[in-house]
């Protein structure tokens, strides 16, 4: 059967022909080409209204973006070419990284979109977050398969992604046995990640530039991580050399996996552990006048969706602000959002009104974004969501 035409209005090109790879059902000329004859998942070439090739991409038909590119020629997503542009995300990497612990893949960042990888040494942990990709499932594993020949790939289908795309959610193991927990080293610390029980990928690799930045200055230094999960920033924190660190989170498991990484590399005896909402453990901390000379707020995404911009801007304003209010004199303050509909400098104006309500002056020390394992696209802006800032906040 000959592949299918989806035809765009007049002028829609544009955002396509400036590298962007989505095609919004708006963007349709549905006359000609209704997307109604499409299967979830079915590939299609994109035409402009003038009957000029833009590419090939996959489409849904239920979904807002109705189609994503993923070549800009005829070439089908296929076996050869999920073999290919994996063989190009594994060269970035190999690039980057000795060891193997890394994300392989990072969607259409990688021309691959709606498909993450994480790699822990032989264990992979892959996400599928289109029916495009869906459709492809086993060409995927095999092409995993035969370039890095995996020991286990597990299938963590549960983003809330696919719930927008209409995929079932399921976590499933395609391959070997994939262990409850993996290892991994990161800036040379070891870690223990839960995989299937473990919050999306199992770890978040994005944050490994920042945590390597507190190194400089956390020798001797009480910390406090809120957010902690399973104590990536914090028992770095320790393996630096912090004098005592505090992890905060309200999820159990990942406390008893923090507590176990913390005993991994021997500093169990300089970590604490509080589990809780957030926001009411940095008020009894300072109500028990609990101080801290560094604290690092890495919050989940308070702003998931455009319309809850106003109030996960407060949100961030609130913990940034109780944050700071736990700091010693000279003390500093990793704060961090990978919310994509925060602006970096809304982030920045949140510890900015911070310190001048709490009289502090607020020198900002290291800009940080997502590693280069998860490369920001040019012209997709929701490929770079990650943001953090560590700052001195002094008092006046
Ligand atoms: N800082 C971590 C990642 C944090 S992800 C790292 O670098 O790996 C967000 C974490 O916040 C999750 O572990 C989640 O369990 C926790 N969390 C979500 N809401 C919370 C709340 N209200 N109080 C405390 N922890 C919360």
């Amino acid at each position: 059967m000959s592949t299918k035409v989806l035809r765009l209005k007049n002028h829609e090109e544009r955002r396509l022909l400036n590298g962007h790879l989505w095609i919004y059902s708006n963007e349709i000329d549905s006359k000609k080409t209704p997307l109604k004859q499409f299967q979830p998942g079915e590939q299609a070439h994109i035409e402009t209204a003038r009957g000029k090739l833009i590419g090939t991409a996959y489409v849904n038909p239920q979904s807002l973006i109705c189609a994503r590119l993923i070549s800009r020629t005829k070439e089908q997503l296929s076996y050869q070419l999920l073999l290919r542009r994996i063989e190009q995300a594994l060269a970035l990497r190999n690039l980057l990284f000795k060891e193997p612990y890394y994300r392989l893949v990072y969607g259409e960042s990688d021309l691959l979109p709606g498909l993450v990888v994480d790699r822990f040494g032989q264990h992979l942990c892959v996400q599928i977050n289109s029916w495009g990709m869906e459709k492809v499932q086993t060409e995927i594993i095999d092409a995993l398969t035969s370039l890095l020949q995996p020991t286990s790939i597990i299938l963590k289908n549960d983003s809330s992604a696919r719930t927008l795309e209409g995929l079932e959610k399921s976590v499933e193991v395609v391959t070997g046995d994939a262990p409850e927990e993996v290892e991994l080293i990161e800036n040379g610390v070891k870690f223990l990640a839960p995989l299937s029980r473990g919050q999306k990928t199992g770890w978040f690799y994005d944050q490994r530039n920042n945590r390597a930045e507190l190194k400089k200055y956390v020798k001797g230094k009480r910390v406090l991580d809120v957010f902690s999960y399973i104590g990536s920033f914090g028992i770095q924190a320790a393996t630096f050399g912090a004098k005592e660190v505090w992890l905060v989170d309200s999820s159990k498991n990942a406390l008893a996996a923090a507590e176990k990484n913390a005993r991994l590399n021997g500093v169990e005896n300089s970590v604490t552990i509080g589990a809780g909402d957030a926001f009411d453990i940095l008020h009894s901390l300072h109500d028990d006048k609990e101080m801290f000379d560094l604290i690092i707020v890495d919050p989940p995404a308070f702003i998931k969706r455009k319309k809850d911009h106003k109030n996960g801007l407060q949100a961030y304003h609130r913990i940034n602000g109780l944050a700071m209010r736990l700091l010693t004199e000279d003390a500093l303050l990793l704060s961090a959002s990978c919310s994509m509909h925060l602006k970096q400098e809304e982030l920045l104006g949140t510890l900015r009104i911070n310190g001048q309500n709490q009289k502090r002056l607020i020198q900002i020390l290291f800009e940080g974004m997502q590693g280069p394992d998860h490369p920001v696209h040019p012209a997709i802006a929701e490929t770079r969501y990650l943001k953090a800032f560590l700052a001195r906040a002094l008092k006046l």
